[in-house]
């Protein structure tokens, strides 16, 4: 499993097909135990998904996380029927994916940036114990997504506190990515680009396990998402991708003198 830093893709003199950043491997970026956290079931397996599975297939853990079950996403449903048959899809999308699938289920368009909602998910950290947690781009037109990216932030805060004192002991997030998600895109930029190819046809099909995968809502996520790991691999001389961004303060390096 690799990983593109791909700071420098656009550079000057690149050549064509070769990736300009340095490659190095998932173990090294701590893709053993990856969460995806996201505010509706659809987000977490379909912008999320494929670096929960390389997880998996590595023989690490997997877990999805949803804060809602996404239950008023149809125009014909009723939330109770949508959301019941959403909560279906995502454990069978996970099983597919050797993942879990969880959930807090606050209501869809109206999940609370609370302290009670940051402390569910600073439980729900320790207890599944992520080293990468993938989660929603702050750039954001949802107003769901943009409350996840603040759960999550202060989430990951208090889950590592050890003087925080809650069920289980604390734990300590070593990665923190965003995930490039068509409806966060304002700002987002890729810093780090994942090798899904090993993964990418069995993350697809899992995703089928929703219908609005295939348009029934109104977005084709199935073409989008499909095309965009084609599109992700070519920037990254994979032959598939996702592009993932990292946190400002998780992209310092510090370069030792010979
Ligand atoms: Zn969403």
């Amino acid at each position: 499993m690799a990983l593109s830093s791909g700071a420098k893709l656009a550079s000057a003199g690149q050549l064509p097909g070769q990736s300009a950043g340095k490659t190095s491997s998932g173990e090294e970026k701590d893709f053993s135990n990856v969460m995806a956290i996201a505010a509706h079931p659809g987000d977490a397996f379909f912008a999320m998904g494929a670096p929960v599975a390389v997880a998996t297939h590595a023989g690490g853990q997997g877990s999805l996380l949803s804060l809602s079950l996404g239950e008023r996403g149809s125009p014909k449903m009723s939330a109770e029927q949508y959301g019941a048959g959403q909560r279906e899809a995502a454990e069978k999308a996970a099983a597919a994916i050797g993942a879990k699938a969880l959930f807090l289920t606050y209501p869809d368009g109206e999940i609370p940036v609370t302290e009670e909602a940051k402390f569910a998910v600073c439980d729900v950290i320790r207890q599944y114990k992520p080293s990468t947690i993938v989660t929603h781009w702050k750039g954001s037109w949802h107003k769901d997504h943009r409350a996840c990216y603040d759960i999550v932030d202060d989430a990951i805060f208090y889950a590592g506190l050890p003087a925080l004192v809650r069920k289980d002991p604390a734990h300590g997030v070593r990665k923190l990515f965003f995930a490039d998600n068509w409806e966060d895109a304002t700002g987002f930029a890729a810093d780090t680009y994942l090798d899904i190819t090993a993964v990418c046809e069995g993350w697809l099909n899992a995703c089928g396990a929703f219908p609005m995968w295939r348009g029934e809502t109104g977005f084709r996520y199935n073409d989008y998402y499909g095309s965009m790991a084609v599109a992700r691999g070519c920037l990254s001389n994979f032959k598939r991708a996702v592009a993932l961004m990292s946190p400002e303060e998780q992209r310092v390096e510090r370069v030792r003198a010979l």
